[in-house]
């Protein structure tokens, strides 16, 4: 039996396939390459290179592959650029989880771990966020996250597949060969953005607002390490497998780290002084976003273990230095 992991090619999928492989699990990957890259893809693993909205070809794959669970990355995750054009997010994560339940469920694939977001829930009515609280998302890209997820809700009371959602807080830092790791195209998140300076490719860091209601005035996030967030997909998997029933995790280190404190860890990772700017605040950014991340704690035996800047920041900066233009 295999796994077949949609959006395989792209940062956390690229990641998580090769825990799947340390793990002995047979990949298939599915990736339409529209943000993924083809040289994440280890030659181990057989790539489909096609769109999920593809009812036929998704049709055509399960017949030939024996698959046993489905790990789907398969979206769009700008948030400024959904805003821009929401329905190119309805169209592409909607679109293509639609067509993807539908060939699950008529090839009865009895489970999928998805990706989740902590956009999900909006600005919070409390720190730290927890799974039940109100999802309220404040852009389409968390709408159309929070939408998968009903999708799977409702078609797994009627006999579709079981499920696990992840809703990543702040996904970060690069596998340990630095042979994979962050790569979009443009570059919208805070760590790449930072090591864009010392690289030579930028001048200075933006720090988008100054005046929240944080200890110095920045916004804070949950920076959770890729290496364990492909770790849970895992843990998920074997949840699933071992009859756990279906449910929504979040997945956050637990502890918030302010714009500035991230900059100043770069500063000493890398030990040049960054240059940054003070600018208005990004137009939706929440003050303070930081999970709760007990229940996959308990339920998933999660830990988080590469928890702490240093070791995120070096392992982002040991992959962009070796690749200071990404895979290309
Ligand atoms: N941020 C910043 N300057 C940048 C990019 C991001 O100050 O050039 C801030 C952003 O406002 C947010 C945090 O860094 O408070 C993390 O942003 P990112 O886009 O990495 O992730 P998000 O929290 O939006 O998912």
């Amino acid at each position: 039996m295999s796994v077949l992991v949609v959006g395989g090619a792209g940062y956390i999928g690229s990641h998580t396939v090769r825990r799947l492989l340390e793990a002995g699990e047979d990949v298939v990957i599915v990736d339409a390459l529209y943000t993924g890259h083809k040289e994440a893809v280890p030659e181990n693993c057989r790539l489909y290179e096609f769109d999920i909205r593809d009812e036929a070809a998704l049709d055509e794959l399960f017949k030939n592959e024996e698959i046993d669970t489905v790990i789907h990355f398969g979206a769009f995750s700008i948030v400024g650029e959904s805003m821009k054009d929401p329905l190119k997010y309805y169209d592409n994560n909607l679109g293509g989880t639609l067509s993807l339940l539908k060939v699950m469920t008529r090839h009865r694939i009895p489970r999928i771990v998805f990706s989740s977001t902590a956009a999900t829930y909006g600005e919070p009515e409390q720190i730290p966020i927890h799974e039940n609280d109100k999802t309220s998302p404040t852009n389409p890209y968390g709408e159309t996250k929070l939408a998968m997820e009903k999708m799977f809700h409702w078609s797994n009371l009627a006999g579709g597949p079981n499920y696990v959602a992840l809703r990543y807080f702040n996904a970060c830092g690069a596998d340990e060969s630095a042979e994979i790791g962050e790569d979009h195209n443009p570059e919208t998140h805070l760590i790449p953005l930072i090591l864009q300076v010392p690289l030579g490719t930028r001048d200075k860091i933006s720090i988008f607002g100054t005046d929240y209601q944080t200890p110095d005035g920045t916004c804070i996030r949950d920076y959770i390490h890729v290496d364990d967030l492909a770790n849970a997909h895992i843990l998920a998997m074997n949840y699933l497998r071992d009859g756990g029933k279906s449910d929504v995790f979040n997945l956050g280190n637990g502890t918030g780290f302010s714009v500035r404190q991230v900059i100043d860890a770069a500063e000493e990772v890398v030990g040049t002084a960054i240059p940054r700017e003070e600018k208005e605040r990004r137009e939706g950014d929440p003050a303070k976003l930081v999970a709760s991340s007990n229940k996959a704690k308990e339920v998933l035996g999660w830990t988080p273990e590469k928890t702490d800047l240093p070791t995120i920041i070096s392992s982002a900066w040991k992959w962009h230095r070796s690749h200071p233009e990404g895979f290309r």
